[in-house]
């Protein structure tokens, strides 16, 4: 029977020793098989990490100890990277190179919030008072759910469980179900560095069944989540009745504008990486592509052309560029949402289909596509496709592109390319997105805030802001020369 999940520190198996098969999207060949929790499991994982937050076995330590663990835990992280990245590429398709360069990525996180826990925390206010001192601290926030996507599963859950430990919660993490291993790495060295028992938790199996408890138990102060935005709502709804915090990294539809002063083939390069990148499973991807009309026949063109020359294929093969969707469901999605948009007048110039190559015959593999002549109102511009289609619509001035790149509900990110300087810095201005690319698009770094505007989330991961979300403020007004109020008459 697997025991992969993590409880109290010790490792289970599901308590009706249930297990669920995880499948290559590449070939469809069984790469693991890891417990499914019960909904027993997930209440005594919660209970777990109640437990061990109100014992004060983590919170006692000073922010100093913990981002030492962190420290660790990166070392920890850095010696095994091949492993992990053969994991991750194993449960999501992508190729094994761009897996160790998330797991760089992993790595980076958790040095920044180690090195952010180790400074100074809390500040003193002059209330006016000179017998008065006044104290901000801040204090681990509590029990945290954590729950990420199959896109990047280490790095989501990093984002979350980095800052998390750094604050000295206590937390249950939940992968998604299609690409549980790195979370499984992660928790055993989490274990390996010395966390104490009860603060780390791991809960495998589906959102919808799992996943409930994680959000509504009221033994659970936050929920951290990235994901689609409708399970977002779901989850808004659900920690209403216990008014718990919130982090939530959603969905986007991000525009990517490129102005006809623009160094046309830096920006044309970039807006095929922005779009096809992962085969367009990134939040952030620029799938929306506004294009200044004199230059559209060239952008466009050339972006077709570069488009069918992408080369797919699976973890280990050399020369593929990108890799397959996540699973058969997704793609028939993908597949219904171009067909809608051809539906609604948009104009397919490459793509649109299912790769027919015979060694992509049991794989998801979806070819990279281009749709033309959209407009705003469509399906396809609005909402996101999380594969590898690229929308194009046309401006004639600055002040219609702004007005195109924020007709959506969403507002995660951004991309403006112009060879004048103060038009793009006006335009990314006036972008209503939590990150604006200027004449680049995608690069991050940890100690950048992360998050998105509108019904892209609310919080944000990554810099200082992403550990405010773990932690709660106190304020602690001592008086050193106590008197009597005087307010109301002693009759
Ligand atoms: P989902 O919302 O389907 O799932 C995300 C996670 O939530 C998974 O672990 C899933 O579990 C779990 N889940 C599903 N239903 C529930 C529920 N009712 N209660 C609790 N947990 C639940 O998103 P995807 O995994 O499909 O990820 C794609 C989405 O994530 C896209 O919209 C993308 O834009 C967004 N995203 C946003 C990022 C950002 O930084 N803003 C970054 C990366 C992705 P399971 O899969 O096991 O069912």
């Amino acid at each position: 029977m697997v025991a992969t999940l993590f409880i109290d520190g010790t490792w289970r198996a599901a308590s009706d020793g249930a297990a669920h098969e995880v499948r290559s999207p590449h070939d469809q060949s069984l790469v693991a098989t890891v417990s499914q929790a019960t909904q027993a499991d997930v209440l005594d994982a919660i209970g777990a990490a109640r437990a061990s937050f109100d014992s004060g076995i983590f919170t006692s330590w000073s922010f100093k100890a913990r981002s030492e663990l962190v420290s660790k835990i990166a070392d920890l992280l850095e010696r095994d990277t091949d492993v992990i990245a053969r994991k991750e590429s194993d449960d999501t398709g992508k190729r094994f190179i761009e897996a160790q360069y998330d797991v760089a990525d992993v790595v980076s996180t958790f040095r920044h919030f180690a090195a952010l826990g180790a400074k100074e925390h809390g500040r003193s206010v002059d209330v006016g008072i000179a017998h008065v001192s006044s104290r901000i601290v801040h204090e681990p926030l509590g029990v945290a759910s954590l729950i990420g996507p199959w896109n990047y599963p280490l790095l989501q859950i990093a984002w979350k469980v980095a800052p998390a430990l750094v604050a000295g919660c206590s937390f249950i993490v939940k992968p998604s179900e299609l690409t549980p291993q790195s979370a499984i790495a992660l928790m055993k060295i989490i274990e390996e560095a010395g966390t104490p028992k009860g603060v780390a938790n791991l809960i495998l199996g589906p959102g919808s069944v799992v996943g409930t408890s994680l959000i509504s138990d009221p033994r659970v102060d936050l929920v951290s989540f990235t994901g689609g935005l409708t399970t977002g709502q779901t989850i808004i709804r659900a920690a209403a009745e216990t008014v718990k915090k919130l982090a939530l990294e959603l969905g986007g539809k991000n525009p990517h504008i490129i102005f006809a002063d623009a160094d046309i083939d830096a920006a044309i390069d970039n807006a095929v990486t922005a779009a096809f990148l992962h085969s367009g499973q990134v939040c952030s991807a620029g799938t929306r592509l506004i294009v200044e009309r004199s230059i559209h026949d060239r952008v466009v063109n050339e972006i077709v052309r570069r488009a069918a020359k992408i080369s797919l294929g699976g973890p280990d093969d050399e020369m593929a560029e990108t890799g397959p969707l996540i699973s058969q469901a997704h793609l028939n999605n993908v597949s219904a949402y171009v067909q809608r948009g051809i539906a609604e007048g948009a104009t397919l110039l490459v793509g649109g289909k299912r790769s027919d190559k015979p060694e992509h015959a049991k794989g998801w593999y979806y070819l990279p596509t281009v749709l033309d002549n959209c407009q705003g109102k469509m399906y396809c511009v609005q909402e996101e496709s999380f594969g590898p289609v690229m929308t194009v619509e046309v401006f004639d001035s600055e002040a219609e592109a702004i007005a195109i790149g924020n007709d959506t509900v969403f507002g995660l990110s951004g991309g403006v390319w112009s060879g004048d300087a103060a038009k793009a810095a006006r335009v990314a201005s006036a972008l209503r997105h939590g990150t604006i690319w200027v004449n680049d698009f995608g690069p991050y770094r940890p100690a950048a805030e992360w998050g998105g505007y509108k019904q892209s989330g609310i919080g944000r991961e990554l810099g200082e802001h992403g550990l405010g979300e773990y932690l709660e403020i106190k304020h602690i007004w001592t008086n050193n020369a106590p008197s009597r109020s005087g307010w109301f008459k002693d009759q």
